[in-house]
């Protein structure tokens, strides 16, 4: 979608570091990093927000999560997806963060 900065990072428009990637996902660095591990999960369809994902999508996103998990070997690590603005959700292509390697605090701020 034109003006989307993650659909420019998926066709390559915009430079970012990609740790996987299949023929459905995307898995990047986040570029203002949270913990000391931030990646973003990213479907490669323009999807606006959590509720418009589709069962295929949310298969992929969910084994994007596990294959990230494995290549940067997590044994623990918070998954937060923000819908809306409450939840401070900037981008509106869904994306899932992973975050890990600081303790973090519940209930969320
Ligand atoms: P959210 O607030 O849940 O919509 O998260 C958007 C995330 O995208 C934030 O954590 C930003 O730091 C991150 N972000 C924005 N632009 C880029 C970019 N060009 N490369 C990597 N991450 C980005
Ligand atoms: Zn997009």
């Amino acid at each position: 979608m034109n003006g989307c900065v993650f659909c420019k990072i998926i066709k390559g428009e915009i430079k970012s570091e990609i740790v996987f990637e299949d023929r459905d996902t995307i898995a990047i660095k986040d570029i203002n990093p949270q913990a000391p591990v931030h990646i973003l999960v990213i479907p490669k369809l323009h999807i606006p927000t959590i509720v418009d994902i589709d069962e295929k999508t949310s298969t992929s996103i969910f084994n994007a999560i596990k294959e990230v998990s494995k290549i940067l070997n997590l044994n623990s690590f918070r998954v937060v997806n923000n819908f809306g603005p409450d939840a401070l959700q900037t981008i509106y292509h869904v994306h899932f963060h992973i975050l890990a390697g600081r303790k973090f605090s519940w209930p969320p701020g």
